[in-house]
């Protein structure tokens, strides 16, 4: 199973990818989470990405397809993958559509997370208030100034791959202004698979 989560930051595509990771058994792959741990490195390209997410911009396209193209070579992504955070631009929708056609493979589902811009800073304040509760640290770019520049990029920069998916026919749009299973629910019944998921 090979499926593209999108929508916009703190819409909850780590948390919806994580559930689809688990119930297909395949790798949750999300490339925030990688550009993250290379952003730790403390190296000069550590420190060149990091300075990017804080601020709310994107990471080079060649550096995140670098990483992107290993990764899902790798053994456990034989069999497929959640991809939450990627593409995240058109140059970026395309390469994908080569490596898997290099593969011989196809995407099985490309899902959007449909939530409200208004309503991302609140979920940003929760997601850095649950995160300094629980002792752990509060991302970096979960502030009000970095978050109003990843909705700006996001809407300039990513918002045009779900319109390449749409004219592809292969977009399925979901209310991710739901509770987090009203989200996995209308998923599942975007994908088809309601039936099995319950039972
Ligand atoms: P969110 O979706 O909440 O903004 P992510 O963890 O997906 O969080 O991404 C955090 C940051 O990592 C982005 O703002 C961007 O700087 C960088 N990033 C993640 N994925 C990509 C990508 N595919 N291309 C370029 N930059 C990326």
């Amino acid at each position: 199973m090979r499926i593209v989560l999108l929508g916009p930051p703190a819409a909850g595509k780590g948390t919806q990818a994580r559930r689809l990771a688990a119930r297909f058994g395949v790798p949750h792959l999300s490339t925030g989470e990688m550009l993250r741990v290379a952003a730790s490195s403390g190296s000069p390209t550590g420190l060149r990405i990091k300075a990017l997410i804080d601020a709310g911009n994107l990471v080079p396209d060649a550096d995140v397809l670098a990483m992107v193209a290993e990764r899902i070579n790798e053994h456990d992504a034989s069999g497929g993958y959640v991809l939450d955070g990627f593409p995240r631009t058109v140059g970026q929708s395309e390469a994908l559509d080569l490596l898997l056609a290099a593969g011989d493979h196809a995407l099985d589902a490309v899902v959007e997370l449909r939530v409200d811009v208004e309503s991302l800073l609140g979920r940003v304040s929760v997601r850095a208030a649950a995160a300094m509760a629980a002792g752990e640290d509060v991302r970096a770019d979960d502030n009000p100034e970095s978050l109003r520049q990843r909705i700006e990029t996001y809407l300039a920069k990513t918002k045009p791959v779900s319109d390449h998916y749409r004219r592809a026919g292969r977009l399925l749009q979901v209310d991710g202004m739901l509770e987090p299973d009203g989200v996995e629910h209308a998923i599942a019944i975007a994908l088809g698979q309601v039936a099995s998921m319950v039972g």
